[in-house]
């Protein structure tokens, strides 16, 4: 039976992308869309908003519309509004997703809080590639050792704001916490030898790349190189649908995507 999903921040662009996915799968049912207060497009079908065409949910700004018959909600919003509908998620036992980035201590500490009492699953990248290499770096590291030379890059579209990403942060941090050693985020002049306990971060920005990171692992006489290439953001759509697989049925707890992919331990 199709899982019934309600989508938190059904207008936006992650929003539009996860309505247009469940309009399109057997495996899910959109029972609820909501935005926010005087979002432009209160009223309106959420599939004609998502360009799938009518598919008989309105956009809503009642932040309990289609819970008391929902197996999931799914929440990319933003931080004080992902607290909000936390509270209409635990008000209604139901599981949640939740992709919105950027919340603070105070925030994560209620969604902890949460977790005591409905499932739920947090992430700050939903993408199963690259979930899948971080975990793939961890054994790499492991592998093969302190005596190979670790650098990693990114590269991202000229809009991107902040660097490196947060997913090359992690990916270094994943590389550090096994082998130790120091961060470099860029070279210039008479930077003498690389110091063995480098670990280089360097940052690309151009056109309209979605996200590609690579991990660099050089030995003597041979390199392995692990690569990631988003191209399209469609991934981390999929990533949460897969998150909500998952989660329906789990007892209550603070999920990754770690436990999604790997079994929760
Ligand atoms: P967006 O601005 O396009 O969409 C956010 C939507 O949430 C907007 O339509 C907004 O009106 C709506 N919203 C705001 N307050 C609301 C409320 N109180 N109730 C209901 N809806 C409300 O942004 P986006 O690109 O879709 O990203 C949303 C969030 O997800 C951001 O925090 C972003 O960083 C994060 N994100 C996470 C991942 C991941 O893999 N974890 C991937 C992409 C984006």
């Amino acid at each position: 039976m199709a899982l019934k999903v309600v989508v938190y921040g059904a207008g936006g662009r992650m929003g539009k992308t996860l309505v247009r996915l469940i309009a399109e799968s057997s495996k899910f049912d959109l029972v609820g869309a909501v935005e926010r207060e005087n979002f432009d497009k209160l009223g309106e079908d959420a599939g004609v908003v998502a360009g799938v065409g009518k598919i008989g949910v309105k956009i809503t700004d009642d932040q309990e519309a289609g819970l008391s018959k929902a197996d999931a909600v799914i929440d990319f919003t933003s931080p004080d509004a992902t607290v909000s509908h936390l509270e209409s998620a635990q008000k209604f036992s139901v599981p949640m997703v939740i992709g919105t980035t950027g919340l603070n201590e105070a925030r994560m500490s209620r969604i902890r809080e949460a977790s005591n009492v409905i499932p739920i699953v947090m992430a700050p990248n939903f993408s199963i590639g690259v979930n899948v290499l971080l975990k793939v770096v961890e054994v790499v590291s492991e592998a093969l050792g302190s005596e190979w030379e670790v650098e990693i890059m990114e590269i991202h579209h000229h809009g991107k704001k902040d660097a490196p990403s947060g997913t090359a942060k992690k990916l270094a941090e994943i590389v550090r916490k096994i082998r130790g050693g120091k961060f470099v985020y860029g070279r210039e002049g008479i930077v003498g030898e690389r110091n063995p306990d480098e670990i280089g971060v360097m940052a690309l920005r151009g056109g309209d790349v979605v996200g590609e990171h690579t991990v660099y692992f050089f030995g003597a006489g041979e390199r392995l190189e692990l690569s990631h290439r988003a191209t399209t953001r469609e991934i981390f759509a999929r990533g949460a649908l897969r998150a909500v697989e998952f989660v329906v049925g789990k007892p209550p707890r603070l999920y990754s995507m770690e436990d999604v992919l790997f079994g929760d331990k």
